[in-house]
C-alpha cells in the first residue's frame, strides 16, 4: 500500500462547503487503496485575524504565547475535516502536531523540525483510519508549542511525507502549479509539467510565493517528490523533482519593485539570453544597478521601478 500525503492550503478549507470538495478529494485517492496523512492549515484569513488580535493587547506579543494561540488555527481545520469525513461514512483521526510526533527546536515562531516520530500515526494508519494533521506546529523538548513561521504547514507536509516514505506529497492550493511567469502579473503565462527542487528554491527566493522554501529543500535532500496542484479543478499540476537535463528559461519572477530573476537550470551557459534581456533593457531605457549570474538564475537589480509591462516583455522573449 502507498503512502501519499496531501496538504490543503487556508483558502482551500476556508468553509464548510470548501472542506466538502478538500473530503471528496481525500476520499478518491482513500478509495484507490492509498494509506493517507492529510496536513491542513488555518481556515482562510485566520492566522493574521489571530495576530492581529494578538497585537490589540500587545505591540510585542510574547512568542511563546503566540505560539500557542496560533496553533489553534489549524487545529479547528484538523477536527472539522475529521468530523465531515466521518459523517461521510470514513474514519478520520485529527493529531495536532505533538501529537503526531513533530519534534522542533524552541525557536518560537519561526522552529526547525528536528525529528519525527511516527508511532501514533502509523498506529492510526494501521487501522485504516485517514489522518489528519495539523500543519505548522510542533512540540520542542520542554513540550512547549511551537510554530514554523507562516506558510509553514507546506513544510509539515513535505517533511512527513519524508520521514513516511510517501510515494508523493501532493499541495494543494487556490493555484494549480508552477507557471513561467505570475499569471496575475503577465498575460500568455503556461503552466510548468516539472520543475526541479533547485530551479524551485530559486524561484521562491525570488518571489513566488508558491511554496514554503523549507519544504523545498526537505523534499530535494530526502526525495520527495511534490506535485502542486488546484483543490478547486483536475487539472494537472507542477511536479518538483531532481533535477532533469538543462531546462532554458523555466519562469520570470519580479522581486520588490525593481528585481526580476530568470531561472532555469543550466540556461545561463546561453550568451543569447543575457543577449534579448539586454535589448529590452535598453529599449526600455532602463538602468541596470547589479547583475548575478548563477547556474540557475540570472538576477537584475534596476536603477528604478520596473513595470509588470517590462516583465511581460521578457516573458514573451524569453520563453516559447
Ligand atoms: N496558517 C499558517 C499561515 O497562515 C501556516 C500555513 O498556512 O501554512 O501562515
Ligand atoms: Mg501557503
Amino acid at each position: 500500500m502507498d503512502t501519499i500525503v496531501l496538504k490543503f492550503g487556508g483558502s482551500s478549507v476556508a468553509s464548510n462547503d470548501r472542506l466538502q470538495t478538500v473530503a471528496s478529494k481525500i476520499i478518491k485517492l482513500y478509495e484507490e487503496k492509498n494509506n493517507i496523512v492529510v496536513v491542513v492549515s488555518a481556515q482562510g484569513k485566520m492566522t493574521d485575524s489571530l495576530i492581529k488580535q494578538a497585537e490589540e493587547l500587545s505591540l510585542k506579543p510574547d512568542k511563546r504565547e503566540m505560539d500557542v494561540l496560533l496553533s489553534v488555527g489549524e487545529q479547528i481545520t484538523t477536527a472539522k475535516l475529521a468530523i465531515l469525513l466521518n459523517y461521510l461514512g470514513y474514519e478520520a483521526i485529527s493529531l495536532t502536531g505533538w501529537q503526531a510526533g513533530i519534534h522542533t527546536n524552541s525557536d518560537n515562531q519561526k522552529a526547525k523540525i528536528k525529528n519525527i516520530d511516527l508511532t501514533r500515526i502509523n498506529k492510526e494508519l494501521e487501522k485504516g483510519k485517514i489522518v489528519i494533521v495539523a500543519g505548522f506546529q510542533g512540540i520542542d523538548e520542554n513540550n512547549n508549542i511551537t510554530t514554523l513561521g507562516r506558510g509553514g504547514s507546506d513544510t509539515t507536509a513535505v517533511a512527513l511525507a519524508a520521514e513516511l516514505k510517501a510515494k508523493q506529497c501532493y499541495i494543494y492550493s487556490d493555484v494549480d502549479g508552477i507557471y513561467t511567469a505570475d499569471p496575475n502579473k503577465v498575460d500568455n503565462t503556461r503552466k510548468l509539467k516539472n520543475i526541479s527542487y533547485e530551479e524551485m528554491h530559486e524561484l521562491s527566493s525570488e518571489g513566488a510565493k508558491v511554496l514554503h522554501d523549507r519544504c523545498v529543500e526537505i523534499g530535494e535532500k530526502y526525495d520527495v517528490p511534490i506535485i502542486t496542484e488546484s483543490t478547486f479543478n483536475n487539472n494537472p499540476g507542477t511536479k518538483i523533482t531532481h533535477k532533469l537535463e538543462c531546462s532554458g528559461v523555466k519562469s520570470i519572477v519580479k522581486k520588490d519593485v525593481s528585481r526580476i530573476s530568470v531561472i532555469g537550470y543550466g540556461m545561463t551557459s546561453k550568451d543569447e539570453i543575457l543577449e534579448k534581456i539586454l535589448k529590452i533593457v535598453n529599449k526600455n531605457s532602463l538602468e541596470i544597478f547589479n547583475i548575478d549570474i548563477s547556474k540557475t538564475k540570472i538576477s537584475i537589480v534596476f536603477k528604478e521601478i520596473v513595470t509588470d509591462e517590462i516583465l511581460e516583455e521578457l516573458h514573451n522573449e524569453l520563453i516559447q
